[in-house]
């Protein structure tokens, strides 16, 4: 039997939609899912599906799926979505989302001639990675420099060391992972205490290959061809010490894109997080946001929660349309 290649999803120009849906982690096509069951004419426009569950391994604690592989939990909610109608477009970046104007139209515009209305949008787009900024990093990106430890781990196998820098769960479940693959791990953190869930504290700690650099920042990574090692300073004694090793993995959260929200009229906090009420709502009328974008949950972002704010956006937009005499439901899917 022929292989039958899928084709990718035209991307829309011209058209008009009830709701268009920015990004596709778990906030994005929890939407689109709730949008359609709300009979709601929806596409979802993203640069990649999955958001931050591509850079997890497995998932364990989305209520009903026991252990499932993060790249399965992706499919699997993109399916769904695709079963009640939404078309899912890949490989596109949303550019802005100007208005409403005087008829309640927003429009919205993005790479490869993305350009259609929509009567309300969901801003699921999750958040970019912060950087170190310090020397070697940007040289060494790919040479020994990561920022997901659970996509690029298995590319250290066998390798003598390696230093992940980071307090929270991701630094944390990167560490154990790697601990599985190299002779040693240093985990870096700028100071004693961890945001990363205790059992993650206690599971690393009981590790006899991994070392705490604790108190301590990254000042330098040096190399030749790749990465060789990377000098450390403890903040409190001064001291500095250079860690030979063959990767490092930095996960020390995330940088929203602060300024492009701003320059839509949209709210953030000092951080860049896009503001929102309990339903959901930016400060633009027909303008919602869910996930990791939001300031919502800050500090508890996982795939159940980005789920929930996925549903909940879907239902204000709902509202909203019926509320300004907007709701023309589509035909069933
Ligand atoms: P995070 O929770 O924001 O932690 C970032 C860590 O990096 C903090 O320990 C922070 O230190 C440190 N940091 C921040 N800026 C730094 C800098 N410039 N230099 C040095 N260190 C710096 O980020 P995350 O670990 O990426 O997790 C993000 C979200 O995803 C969290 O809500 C997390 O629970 C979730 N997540 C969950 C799982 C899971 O449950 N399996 C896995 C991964 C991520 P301070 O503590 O001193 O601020």
């Amino acid at each position: 039997m022929g292989l039958r290649l899928k084709r990718p999803a035209r991307v829309p120009r011209g058209e008009d939609y009830d709701l268009v849906i920015v990004g596709a982690g778990p906030a994005g096509l929890s939407a689109a899912i709730y949008a359609a069951r709300f009979l709601l004419k929806t596409v979802v426009v993203t640069v990649d599906v999955g958001g931050q569950l591509n850079l997890t391994d497995w998932v364990d604690d989305y209520p009903g799926m026991g252990k499932i592989r993060a790249s399965d939990l992706v499919s699997n909610f993109k399916s769904h979505a695709e079963m009640f109608g939404v078309k899912v477009v890949d490989g596109v970046k949303v550019t802005s989302v100007e208005g409403p104007d005087e008829e309640d139209w927003l429009r919205v515009k993005g790479t490869r001639g993305l350009d259609v209305r929509a009567r309300t949008v969901i801003l699921a787009v999750g958040s970019e990675r912060r950087k170190l900024g310090v020397p070697g990093e940007k040289e060494f990106a790919g040479k020994g420099v990561s920022y997901c430890s659970v996509c690029d781990a298995p590319f250290f196998k066998g390798k003598e060391a390696v230093a992940v820098v980071g307090g929270g769960d991701a630094a944390f479940e990167g560490a154990l992972l790697l601990s599985g693959y190299v002779g040693k791990v240093y985990l870096i953190h700028r100071r004693r205490g961890f945001r990363a869930k205790p059992f993650y504290v206690e599971e690393l700690k009981s590790k006899p290959n991994v070392e705490f650099v604790l108190d301590s920042v990254v000042k330098e990574i040096r190399g030749d061809d790749s990465v060789k090692s990377v000098v450390v300073v403890n903040k409190v004694t001064g001291e500095e010490r250079e860690l030979r090793v063959d990767g490092i993995f930095i996960e020390i959260g995330f940088q929203p894109p602060k300024e492009w929200y701003h320059s839509m009229g949209l709210e953030t906090d000092d951080d860049g997080y896009l503001k929102v009420d309990e339903w959901m709502r930016t400060n633009k009328p027909g303008i919602f946001a869910a996930g990791d974008a939001t300031t919502l949950w800050r500090g508890f972002r996982q795939v159940v929660t980005a789920a929930a704010m996925g549903a909940v956006a879907a239902y204000s937009a709902y509202n909203y349309l019926i509320e300004k005499g907007l709701y023309k439901p589509r035909k069933k899917g």
